[in-house]
């Protein structure tokens, strides 16, 4: 199965990020993130055997975050995939990506990534990627859980469930 790990807004953030989405979408065209998939990727994980998943489970129920806040405020764009995001830059969220890939080599994952970017992905498949007249970003993302989520992949995008959450600090 495929999995992985990320931070889910709050719900009243959620909406915000939707709302951003719509208008990114009217400029941008391609494919608007469904408003209950936003999220921040923090470790991708790729397929996974289920006895794999399991060990996940316990080790992200009992993981001890600290609780931090995100600051987003900016726009960004992948070309290749025409991704248009939002995000920002996290010294907090830098060490939390740290540590989890340092616990994730002990389970063996090895595809630690050269460096992150924080970022809400809210379209893919975007015609033009010019987020230059977009509202300005200035949002705060309060985070105290990181949450293990499967993807399952539909034809029109991907659905995720999520499969256990670390306590909440
Ligand atoms: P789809 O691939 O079907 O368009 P998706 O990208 O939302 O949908 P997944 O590919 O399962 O679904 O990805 C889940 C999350 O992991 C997304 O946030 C995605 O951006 C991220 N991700 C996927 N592949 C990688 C990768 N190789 N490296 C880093 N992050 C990845
Ligand atoms: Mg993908």
């Amino acid at each position: 199965m495929r999995l992985f790990l990320a931070l889910v807004p709050p719900l009243e953030l959620r909406q915000r990020l939707g709302e951003l989405a719509e208008l990114a979408q009217a400029r941008c065209g391609g494919r608007r993130m469904p408003e209950e998939s936003l999220h921040l990727t923090l470790a991708f994980l790729g397929e996974v055997a289920d006895a794999r998943m399991e060990e996940l489970v316990h080790w992200v129920s009992a993981m001890a975050i600290a609780p931090g806040e995100w600051r987003l405020d900016h726009w960004g764009s992948f070309r290749r995939p025409g991704i248009v995001w939002v995000g920002g830059r996290s010294s907090a969220l830098e060490r939390l990506h740290a540590s989890v890939w340092d616990e994730l080599a002990s389970f063996g994952f090895s595809d630690r990534p050269g460096h992150f970017v924080p970022h809400v992905t809210l379209l893919r498949r975007a015609r033009r990627q010019e987020t230059q007249n977009l509202p300005a970003i200035d949002m705060t993302w309060p985070y105290r859980q990181l949450s293990l989520v499967r993807s399952f992949t539909e034809d029109d995008g991907a659905r995720y469930q999520i499969l256990a959450r670390s306590p909440a600090a």
